[in-house]
């Protein structure tokens, strides 16, 4: 573990290494691991920030992280004492800096909101080289402002944030649903306080087709019948349609969607057993797929091979969405004439506070929304644009009064850009942050993919 005196010497080194860098290229983080999807171009200059990981205490509902600091390696250590954060991404490279940068989801977040939300202080290198501590009452617009800024205003170094007690196992139930609007029903009894006993600690949901959908309701467990183990030969999405009911180790359930990165790995030809037998375990993580996708971004040999095979051109739809749940049934109805993409993921969330206003990502505290990720690809027609699909995406989304996640590609045109993500308010905080704009400005970042 870090300690506190590691912790301060690691910010003047940082402090050091940004005020030696010449003004001109943008900066960015040095960082080994990534989950944005969209890629970067263009010169720059990066910050060492490998001191920035480690936990540096765990109390009682309470943890001191560093910002670079996984998610992974923050269970570890929260675990043993019986506590976990409020929200933990599926995927076990996110770390927490990025989470609330970024925005971040998982099957808490209709009870926790999402990760920046349990966030109590925090400490953060802003572009122009201050490192200022800011919480719900001190530095109050930076910390508001932060999250879905993407690291344009400055880098969490240090955040303290809330944990919650776990019990050992996790019970699930799958509940199959006929329509989108029976999921609908099923997630929002579970979801909203008032309509009855609130009998799920964990929802979430998943699309395989218009008429086979599947509510998964967690539970805390201080026992369990069997267990199971989907970080070997068994496939976890798959067990969603197999299954009316599992148990897993709290540890198991809240990396369940991290072995096959939700189902993606299906392109690597590993949910094949005749294949899979022979991957070690320690393969099956989303960083290994990660890490096959980006060689194949940045060498591109399957788009060349299937062009020598005559084969259509495809178009990469990777995102996350969210909207209203009354407008959930429009959006998969329109998603399932316009996209041959199977399966889709559901998320329900809840800002966890009315009364914060998280500025560059304002939510309705009273509308429960669903979260919706798909991550694959589509064929398109001859001469077709290669944005195509994720422009219908985005149009959509808007018509129903949703937003999408920033960390994959966007084509919004700057005016509808800022409308949506709060320009004027950003416009302030990024000239008192990031007066000589050091760091990238989010539009050039997001959608610029600069
Ligand atoms: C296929 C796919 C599926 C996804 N599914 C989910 C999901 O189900 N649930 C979910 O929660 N998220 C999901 N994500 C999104 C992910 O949470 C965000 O992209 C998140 O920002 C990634 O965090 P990271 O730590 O890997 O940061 P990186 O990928 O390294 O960086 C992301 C951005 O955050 C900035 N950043 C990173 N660390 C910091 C810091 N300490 N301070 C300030 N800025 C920082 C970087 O500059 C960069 O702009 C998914 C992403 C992909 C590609």
């Amino acid at each position: 573990m870090p300690t506190r005196a590691d912790y301060d010497a690691a910010v003047a080194e940082l402090r050091g290494q940004l005020a030696a860098l010449p003004l001109g290229a943008p900066i960015r983080l040095g960082k080994k691991t990534s989950n944005l999807f969209r890629t970067r171009s263009g010169p720059s200059q990066r910050l060492d920030v490998s001191a920035f990981r480690g936990v540096l205490s765990v109390g009682d509902g309470v943890a001191d992280v560093l910002g670079m600091t996984t998610y992974e390696a923050l269970v570890d250590a929260t675990l043993p004492s019986g506590q976990m954060p409020l929200v933990v991404p599926q995927l076990k490279t996110i770390t927490l800096g990025g989470a609330v940068t970024g925005l971040g989801i998982e099957s808490s977040s209709f009870r926790n909101g999402t990760p920046h939300e349990s966030v109590l202080e925090m400490d953060i290198l802003t572009g122009d080289g201050q490192v200022l501590t800011c919480s719900r009452t001190h530095n109050a617009d930076l910390f508001h402002g932060f999250p879905n800024s993407y690291g344009t205003l400055g880098y969490a170094l240090r955040l303290r944030i809330e944990l919650e007690p776990t019990s050992p196992y996790v019970h699930l139930e799958h509940v199959r649903c006929g329509s989108v609007g029976d999921a609908v029903e099923v997630m929002r009894r579970h979801c909203t306080p008032g309509t009855g006993p609130r009998t799920a600690d964990f929802v979430d949901g998943t699309w395989f087709s218009p008429t086979e959908v599947y509510v998964t309701l967690g539970r805390w467990a201080d026992r369990a019948p069997l267990l199971s183990d989907y970080t070997g030969m068994a496939v976890y999405y798959r067990s969603v349609q197999e299954r009316r009911e599992d148990w897993l180790t709290v540890r198991d359930y809240l990396w369940r969607w991290d072995t096959d990165w939700f189902w993606c790995s299906r392109a690597f030809g590993v949910q094949n057993p005749a294949v899979r037998r022979w991957i070690p375990r320690r393969y099956l993580r989303s960083d290994i797929w990660w890490k096959l996708v980006a060689f194949e971004q940045k060498h591109r040999w399957k788009t060349r091979y299937d062009r020598r095979k005559g084969r259509p051109e495809r178009e990469e739809v990777v995102q996350d969405i969210e909207v209203p749940i009354d407008n959930l049934p429009a959006f998969m109805d329109v998603f399932a004439r316009e996209l041959e993409i199977e399966p889709v993921w559901f998320c329900p969330l809840r800002q966890r506070c009315a009364e914060d206003v998280w500025e560059l990502y304002r939510m309705d505290p009273d509308t429960l929304y669903v979260n919706v990720g798909f991550w694959s690809s589509v064929t398109l027609e001859p001469g077709e644009d290669p944005s195509t699909h994720n422009r219908i995406i985005e149009t959509l989304v808007d018509v129903l009064g949703g937003r999408k996640s920033l960390y994959s590609t966007s084509y919004y045109e700057p005016n509808h850009f800022w409308r949506l993500y709060n320009g004027p308010t950003y416009d302030v905080l990024k000239k008192t942050y990031d007066p000589d704009s050091r760091l990238l400005d989010l539009y050039a970042k997001c959608v610029q993919r600069r």
